[in-house]
């Protein structure tokens, strides 16, 4: 299918940059590993070096309690590899941290985006458009039924509900790792001076984001407050938290979630959602084709998700394009 472009070579578990003998997001321990955010399926423990942006390194050190062998490299800076390949680590706008992963090697440039979005984000940088000869995108939300409403859309309904129910709380169940602080951000920017309660799980990654930079506002804990506290506020939990004993202890939760998966009703239903709210950390449909257009790749590289229908995309607009086939990678990170 393609004749150049030998120095990296997708395999099932990673991304290898074949000349420096290192591996982007690899899903098991390597020797050198360059990742591109703290997402789990992304950011794993036990590689022998990780290079990644120092917000990155914070995260995973925070996970996996080891810094051992992290080189932090900050955005725009490049680094050296072995066997002469250039890594340079541009915002993907996805999380804090998150990075694009630029290789230069032998007069070719190679782009991996890990997760990324385009639309705003008050907690990271924004995307930045890097012309090259392939690119790698992720397609999490690739399928045309995916297009994700303006975040203020869905930030007006969460502060409408909390409005209309003084005497119930609203419980958000929002992914720990950037879901759950842009969720804080966006409604501060709505306004919204409250104290935010936060379940236990997710009060180090919101204290993490404050001391790098990202201010939240008043958060407190769950553990600590009275029921009556907790009648008109808003309280976040992890997915996994919504329908479980924990949240009894809350006053006539009104349940919402947040997440892209949202717009699908059926996901919503199963987890007992009332109020879905579709804020999304990945691209949707049309950012994923706009980002292919403006990026403007020789070829495209498709992972992550649903490859097919971008991959008919790019036929039909006559762009070269394959669907890799990586493994461990999970879509629940949003
Ligand atoms: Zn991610
Ligand atoms: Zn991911």
């Amino acid at each position: 299918m393609t004749a150049g472009f030998a120095w990296i070579r997708p395999e099932p578990h990673g991304i290898h940059v074949v000349p420096a003998d290192c591996w982007i997001d690899p899903s098991r321990p390597v020797d050198n590993a360059l990742v591109t955010h703290g997402h789990a399926d992304h950011a794993r423990g036990g590689h022998g070096r990780t290079v990644a942006t120092p917000e990155t390194l914070a995260i995973m050190e925070l996970r996996y309690q080891t810094r051992e062998g992290a080189l932090p490299v900050g955005y725009g800076e490049t680094i050296a590899l072995p066997g002469g390949v250039n890594a340079t680590f541009v915002p993907a706008g996805h999380v804090l941290g998150s990075a694009q992963v630029v290789l230069e090697h032998a007069g070719e440039r190679v782009v991996v985006t890990g997760d990324y979005k385009r639309m705003p984000d008050p907690t990271c940088p924004p995307f930045e458009v890097v012309p090259c000869d392939v690119f790698v995108t992720e397609a999490t939300f690739g399928l045309p039924v995916f297009r994700h409403p303006p975040v203020e859309h869905e930030i007006a309904k969460l502060l409408n509900a909390l409005r209309d129910h003084p005497d119930r709380c609203v419980l958000v169940g929002a992914y720990a790792l950037g879901k759950a602080q842009r969720v804080i951000a966006e409604l501060r920017r709505a306004g919204h001076h409250d104290a935010i309660w936060l379940h236990g799980a997710m009060e180090r990654m919101c204290r993490l984001y404050e001391e790098l930079g990202v201010d939240l506002g008043e958060l407190r804990l769950v553990g600590d407050a009275t029921k009556e506290q907790l009648r008109g506020a808003i309280v976040l939990c992890p997915p996994s938290a919504l329908n479980d004993r924990w949240s009894r202890r809350l006053p006539e939760p009104l349940t919402a979630m947040a997440s892209g998966w949202m717009r699908v009703r059926q996901r919503a239903r199963q987890r007992m959602v009332e109020l879905p709210l579709v804020i999304s950390d990945h691209a949707d449909w049309d950012e994923l084709t706009r980002t292919i257009e403006e990026v403007d790749p020789a070829e495209s590289w498709i992972t992550h998700g649903r490859e097919e229908a971008l991959l008919r995309w790019c036929q039909l607009h006559q762009r070269r394009a394959r669907a890799l086939a990586l493994v461990g990678y999970e879509d629940e990170d949003d």
